[in-house]
């Protein structure tokens, strides 16, 4: 276990967070806490305010209204230099002109860190991000994965109270991204730093995160574990964001909706009505013998090695994704009949 990287584990609060960029507001009332050694991902499609969110923690952006608390503290006001935060970014910003070592000691020769002392440090955060032979190349002589890990180690070698990750991983290629982000998780645990990470990735925000707060136009819809989002979406706009679904007709009634003739629990409270369901591929199966279920036509159907992920055309239009054992093989053309297990759905408007 490091040493020098090791430090107590800090809590950020943001309470009633405003950012208005001239008429604009980006962020409306934004509130969240995030506990001492979390992993916190803040998801959600471009555009939605989550580097704006991040930026103020930072202290790179001033908020026009609300509070930003670091373990009680109120640091709104404070300059970035003496928030004690470690950050990453979507571009590698590794000085050109320095090897991995000099780059990842810069912050500790800034705060003239004795040399010796300074450069053990800096080996020690390569050493964790799993670049310890690779200190004296320069940036150009790194691949991508490499230039990041740099600057993870740069930005931890502060052993700062919370670390800030702007869509670190978004430039790599997927292979590469995988691997990085579980060092990520390893590394986030090992030394216990509060995390929040910024991403418009889904998939990667569900592997890496102990909570995720999905965000949309400038609010924060929902912040739950992965598993809490995936299963029990709080709105239409996380069903949508989280995870894949198609959209069904639904027609509820006493909480309860009817889905290709069949019962199927409702997320939330909705008044009798159309609606439109979200359903996703693992609750949609083709009927066995007896059962009735939906007539559809196989427009697609796809190996993905340990299963395989049709689509089918409803006779009302929608096209519906379902995913099964890649041994059932489904012609494109042929007729089937779907029908759906009765998980909890999210419904939205029959409209739009
Ligand atoms: P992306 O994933 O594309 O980076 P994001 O969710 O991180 O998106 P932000 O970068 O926080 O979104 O931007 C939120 C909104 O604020 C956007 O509409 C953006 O155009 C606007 N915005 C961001 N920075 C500024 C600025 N300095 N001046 C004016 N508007 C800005």
């Amino acid at each position: 276990m490091t040493a020098v990287l090791t430090r107590s584990a800090t809590s950020v609060a943001l309470d009633g967070v405003v950012k208005d960029f001239g008429k604009t507001r980006v962020l409306h009332e934004l509130s969240l806490e995030i506990r001492a050694g979390e992993f916190v991902s803040l998801l959600g499609p471009s555009g939605c305010g989550k580097t704006t969110a991040l930026r103020l923690i930072a202290g790179l952006e001033d908020p026009t209204a609300g509070a930003i608390r670091m373990n009680g503290e109120d640091v709104t006001h404070l300059p970035t230099n003496r928030r004690d935060i470690g950050m990453v970014f979507q571009s590698y910003s590794l000085f050109p002109h320095l090897n991995a070592l000099d780059n990842t000691r810069f912050g500790l020769d800034m705060r003239k860190v004795a040399k010796e002392q300074a450069k053990a440090m800096a080996l020690e955060s390569l050493e964790l991000v799993g670049l310890g032979g690779l200190a004296e190349r320069y940036p150009h002589e790194l691949s991508g994965g490499q230039q990041q890990r740099v600057a993870l180690a740069r930005a931890l070698v502060t052993s700062p109270k919370v670390l800030l990750l702007d869509e670190p991983l978004s430039a790599l290629d997927a292979r590469v991204r995988v691997q990085l982000r579980e060092e990520i998780g390893r590394i986030q645990k090992e030394l216990g730093i509060t995390t929040i990470f910024v991403t418009h990735d889904q998939e990667e925000a569900l592997a890496i995160s102990d909570r995720v707060a999905v965000m949309h136009a400038g609010r924060i819809e929902q912040i739950g574990t992965p598993e809490e989002l995936y299963l029990t979406p709080a709105t239409p706009e996380v069903a949508a964001f989280v995870g894949m679904s198609s959209m069904v007709p639904a027609i509820v009634h006493s909480g309860t909706a009817t889905i290709w003739g069949q019962l199927v629990p409702v997320v939330g409270g909705s008044p009798d009505g159309e609606y439109r369901a979200f359903v996703r591929p693992e609750n949609v199966h083709i009927a066995g013998p007896g059962q009735a279920g939906a007539a559809a036509t196989i427009e697609t159907s796809v190996f993905l090695g340990s299963f395989r992920r049709t689509e089918a055309r409803l006779e009302s239009g929608e096209v519906v994704s379902l995913q099964h054992p890649a041994d059932l093989r489904l012609e494109r053309g042929a007729s089937v009949r779907l029908v759906i297990e009765p998980m909890p759905v999210v419904v939205t408007s029959a409209r739009g």
